[in-house]
């Protein structure tokens, strides 16, 4: 970068350097901000009431003079950001139309200041000097070197929003570009990127073999580890405690000799060896105490200081028998670690882990955190951010009068809310309560502080002065998969696999899209063997159907799309199925065949690419996957209501939808079965033919009952014979 002459200090035509900067919040939201000058070098918004909890601390300091060099443009882009954040100024309302309205988000000044600093690092390197003289060329070539170097889709928002965005604000700026000039023109950015705005939702749907065991994993947190992890906090909570003031008296070496001879003799009645230290200095191994974990048996048994250097010769005497006597190992906490059974074994319980040590604290209770989070995300559909706005006491029993407890929590919607969000309530699974409970116990601030934060690692409360730090989720999940592969077999967890040859690259967002598939995909899907999706299902659906509507319109609509998307996922196998000659049952049986055989027809004739065949491919099987609905024992093409034999007794006006619930598949001619839908079908002859075989049953239940039983069983046989022959 070039260096340019110092300059006189620059000010700004439209705004003085004593404006607050968040005047508009004041306006907008009704609060009195902090105040934050226009001419400062470093706008700090921390101490803004009602921040959103997921924006990190440092996104809410913005330090200009370290971002940009050269006042001139440092001034440009402090007006341009004042203009965002304060839309009321009478500055802006006078001159710049197409203005947000509302103050800009908080975290969106750091964002900026950095995308604003990428263009004008390149136009300084390339002798620009002012934004006078940048033209559409220049716009073009910066647009092709970060092309190069960042993925299409992010080209939107990364080049042509702060491009365009310095145009659009060009009457408050001090530098703006040429009269009339704005970067493209008003040509949309998906027309410039060739990227289009419609595109499918690209956050990875965590596959099943990953999913099943890591939610496995994180219920055996929040019900088994979590308790003897909390447990040993707390007992070293106690043994951090000062001393009291009978402890340890350095004067009385008696008494410390005896504090000390009784507390190794309970490790000798325990049977329990020394505790290890965590790291065993070099230069010290020649000492046999060096390995012994003194700070901790010194507070176990309450003296003020137990340091090898400082050992009296009957304390070293005492310790060495104590340590031919027991030994070391790991550990050194006296909380009892829960038994299991072991994965793949049929032994005893035993427990999940050796005993608990100090430093070991932190670790494992940033893996219980991310245990947590992952099963509120898993099981409860809610997005990050509002997940992380979750406080203590936000769960509230709903008992609806037949003695079932259902469960409301209350947290808030943070995208596309106004500052501070919006109080929402979602309703949860026992699952979900037990891993908040859990949270709850961890949480050492007030009840105001949320409760997912770097804090839970603290034993005290975090002093008022200090700013939550949030827990990194992505690297914590990522950790929990790599204990759960290394010693998840001794906690009785099957490990967790990879894919195409490496570890699933979890990422929190992924949670809710899943679960949206595998809602999409009912009753075949399962999110974990424990909890059954139909459950999941009413639950989070009914819970996201709300009264404040926008969240359950978004989850709903993104339902929708992972529904469309799961049907014609499902058409497309049951052409491939055909393709391969696999039998089709059921009264749609024929009708299917007859279409698999026009659209295979019809691919034969196609002449062109393989990209485009795919294409026409998609959109031939289309039309038959809008009409496709997920049954247990069948698929149900839902073309002809008039054949639709649950809707046979429905009372007239009923909407012209399957009832799966009273779904006839033996009977119907909208049903198709399929091989995948066999094991449930041999369920029932299975169950059929128990009852009737079962002597003491067969007493109890009617002779005609037992006929209609008989005749039933014979029918379903009949349905499924074509797919027996060939399974
Ligand atoms: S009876 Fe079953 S297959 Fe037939 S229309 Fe109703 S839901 Fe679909």
């Amino acid at each position: 970068m070039s260096a340019w002459p110092l300059p006189e200090r620059a000010r700004s035509a439209t705004f003085g350097e004593d404006l607050n900067v968040l005047g508009g919040f004041a306006e907008t939201y009704g609060f009195e901000p902090p105040v934050v000058r226009f001419g400062e070098d470093t706008w700090d918004f921390s101490a803004v009431p009602d921040r959103p909890a997921w924006l990190p601390a440092y996104s809410l300091v913005v330090r200009f003079d370290r971002n940009i060099a050269q006042p001139r443009w440092r001034l440009m882009v402090k007006e341009l950001l004042c203009a965002r954040l304060y839309p009321t100024h009478p500055a802006v309302v006078a001159t710049i139309p197409n203005r947000r309205r509302r103050p800009a988000p908080l975290g969106e000044a750091y964002v900026r200041v950095l995308l604003y600093r990428r263009w004008l690092d390149w136009l300084d390197e390339h002798g620009i000097r002012s934004l006078g003289e940048v033209r559409q060329e220049h716009c073009d070539r910066y647009y092709n070197t970060r092309a190069r170097e960042i993925a299409p889709n992010a080209l939107s928002t990364m080049v042509i929003l702060p491009l365009r965005e310095l145009a659009d604000y060009g009457p408050v700026l001090t530098d703006p570009y040429p009269d009339g000039f704005r970067p493209w023109g008003h040509r949309r950015a998906c027309h410039i990127t060739g990227v289009s705005t419609r595109r499918p939702n690209v956050t990875p749907v965590i596959p099943q073999q990953v999913l099943d065991p890591l939610l496995a994993g994180a219920l055996f947190f929040v019900d088994i580890a979590g308790n003897d992890i909390l447990t040993a906090r707390e007992e070293h909570r106690r043994l951090s405690a000062p001393i009291a003031r009978d402890g340890g008296n350095p004067a009385s070496p008696a008494e410390n000799l005896q504090r000390l001879a009784q507390t190794l003799d309970e490790y000798r009645r325990e049977g329990r060896p020394l505790p290890l230290v965590r790291d065993l200095p070099p230069e010290t191994v020649g000492d046999p105490l060096a390995s012994v974990n003194l700070l901790l048996l010194g507070r176990q048994a309450c003296l003020a200081k137990l340091s090898r250097l400082a050992l009296s010769a009957e304390q070293r005497e005492l310790l060495l028998d104590a340590l031919d006597d027991l030994g070391t190992a790991p550990g050194g906490l006296r909380t009892p670690i829960s038994e299991v059974i072991p994965f793949g074994g049929d032994g005893p319980p035993a427990p999940w882990r050796d005993p608990i040590g100090p430093w070991e604290l932190r670790p494992l209770t940033a893996r219980l955190a991310a245990a947590c989070f992952c099963t509120i995300a898993a099981l409860s559909g809610m997005r990050y951010s509002e997940i992380i706005e979750i406080r203590p006491g936000s769960i509230e029993p709903l008992d609806d009068g037949l003695g079932v407890i259902r469960w409301r929590l209350r947290s808030k919607l943070i995208k596309g809310q106004r500052h501070g969000g919006r109080p929402e309530s979602w309703h949860v699974i026992a699952p979900v309560v037990d891993a908040i409970t859990i949270l709850e116990r961890m949480h050492p601030n007030g009840p105001d502080d949320p409760l997912l934060t770097h804090d839970l690692c603290r034993t005290m409360p975090r002093p008022p002065d200090k700013p939550a730090l949030r827990l990194h989720f992505g690297g914590l999940l990522r950790d929990l998969i790599a204990w759960q592969n290394e010693c998840g077999a001794r906690a009785g967890l099957p490990p967790i696999p990879e894919v195409d040859g490496c570890q699933w690259p979890i990422a929190p967002r992924q949670f809710r899209r899943t679960l949206a598939r595998e809602i999409a995909f009912r009753p075949h899907g399962t999110i974990a063997s424990k909890i059954q999706l139909k459950h999941v299902h009413a639950h989070v659906t009914e819970g996201y159907w709300g009264p404040a509507g926008e969240s359950a319109q978004r989850f709903i609509d993104e339902l929708d799309r992972e529904q469309r998307s799961a049907s014609e996922q499902r058409v497309r196998q049951r052409f491939e199925e055909w393709q391969q000659g696999l039998p089709i049952a059921g009264g749609a049986q024929h009708r299917l065949q007859q279409e698999f055989t026009v659209i295979a027809r019809e691919l034969d004739s196609f002449t062109g690419t393989l990209d485009e065949r795919e294409q026409r491919l998609r959109k031939l099987l289309r039309k038959r996957a809008q009409t496709l609905h997920f049954g247990v024992l069948n698929d149900c093409h839902f073309t002809d209501p008039s054949q639709a034999r649950c809707l046979k007794n429905a009372p007239p006006g009923t909407p012209q939808a399957p009832l799966i619930a009273a779904c006839q598949p033996a009977r119907c001619a909208n049903a198709s079965i399929h091989q995948d839908h066999l094991p449930a079908w041999r369920g029932v002859i299975a169950h059929a033919e128990e009852l009737l075989s079962d002597p003491v049953l067969a007493r109890k239940v009617p002779r005609q009952e037992r006929e209609r039983i008989a005749h039933q069983r014979d029918e379903h046989a009949a349905v499924i014979s074509p797919l027996q022959t060939d399974a």
